[in-house]
């Protein structure tokens, strides 16, 4: 990863945004800049400095892992002493902008006690989370690395459901699957909604029993070398009604749309619409209640976000989800969800798992 041009591309943005610095304190951010694993640290980013902050937890850590950054280790919080660095050190920084979404009011207090009154702190737009959106080939292979371990846990989904079994016993099964294969951890908690629980778009894994009839919607990921995966499937226990094949096939068409709609330069929102219309055609949009998809890197859920009044463009190099779903209560939902590079010409399936109706 090339951290150092990274850090260059968010201080050159800092004088666009009339910011001296900017005080990084989101750790996926900073994992990104820098390469820090860890869970405690700041990175302190003007045009002239690149600081990281931790404490004597992380001494060795840091010293391996953080490359374009200075590692300072100190024995207070590493916000606090980042803050007193500004105030000793750092005078000629009196704009410093903080990261709004990942800091608390306290935090934001303490920092500009301890930055002093020569500071003024200031909320940036979210300008590392703009750059992460675009995925270089190497990110772009380390999520199709996890995509493809991620689908492997479906083909333990489909050894394990059968009625009579628990939703937490299969994901159990699954999860313990996917440490066996390498993974550091799911990217999310595993989703086994059965029969009407599956009419819940985020029907975590409970001890309910899975029925003798309906869907199971499966929907979950890894992670792998700090990249999350996400995928879902939904399978029929026994065979479906008429009503459950034509609910079943709509989604799978309105996934294809969606995914056919994809190409670097097309507004987002256009995504979102084209899997809409194919429900609404097929008289089942009302039940159709979130958005298309998100992007997905370091975190599960990162931007873009696939959804109606998403006016910019898709970019090459982005990756996202495409997960529509429909979802009756009372009677039981289906939802599919891909992996999807954005191209110049179009995109890229990071997922390889067949779409077909299975019947268990
Ligand atoms: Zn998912
Ligand atoms: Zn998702």
């Amino acid at each position: 990863m090339d951290y150092q041009a990274r850090q260059e591309q968010l201080q050159r943005a800092l004088g666009q945004h009339r910011l001296d610095a900017i005080v990084v304190t989101h750790l996926p951010n900073i994992r990104y800049l820098c390469g820090f694993t860890g869970s405690a640290g700041v990175l302190l980013l003007a045009p002239s400095h690149s600081l990281f902050f931790s404490d004597g937890r992380y001494k060795e850590q840091a010293r391996a892992e953080v490359k374009g950054a200075a590692v300072v280790i100190g024995t207070r919080p590493a916000l606090i002493a980042a803050a007193e660095w500004l105030a000793t050190k750092g005078r000629k920084i009196k704009v410093l902008g903080i990261e709004s979404e990942h800091l608390t009011v306290a935090e934001r207090q303490q920092l500009a006690k301890s930055a002093g009154r020569g500071v003024r702190v200031r909320e940036a737009p979210p300008l590392v989370e703009q750059a992460r959106a675009v995925k270089d080939p190497l990110e772009i292979d380390s999520l199709r690395a996890a995509a493809r371990l991620g689908a492997n846990l479906f083909k333990v989904a489909l050894k394990t459901i059968r009625p009579g079994i628990k939703e937490v016993e299969v994901a159990a099964e699954m999860e313990y699957a996917a440490r066996q294969a390498g993974a550091e951890g799911m990217s999310f908690g595993t989703i086994i909604a059965s029969g009407e629980r599956s009419a819940l778009p985020h029907g975590r894994a409970t001890s309910a029993v899975i029925p003798r009839q309906g869907f199971v919607v499966c929907d979950f990921g890894v992670i792998l070398a700090g990249y999350c995966s996400d995928m879902t499937r939904t399978v029929h226990v026994n065979t479906p009604s008429a009503k459950a094949r034509h609910i079943y096939c709509a989604v799978r068409e309105a996934q294809q749309a969606a995914i056919e709609a994809v190409r670097a330069g097309v507004r987002i929102e256009r995504v979102h619409a084209a899997a809409r219309k194919v429900l609404n055609r097929k008289r089942l949009v009302q039940y159709f209640t979130h958005s298309t998809g998100h992007g997905v890197g370091l975190e599960i859920h990162e931007a873009p976000r696939i959804a109606a009044a998403q006016t910019e463009p898709l970019r090459a190099g982005m990756v996202i989800t495409i997960e529509p779903g429909v979802y009756v209560p009372g009677f039981g939902g289906v939802r599919i969800e891909d992996m999807v590079a954005v191209t110049e010409r179009g995109y890229q399936i990071l997922t390889p798992t067949s779409k077909e109706l299975i019947e268990l």
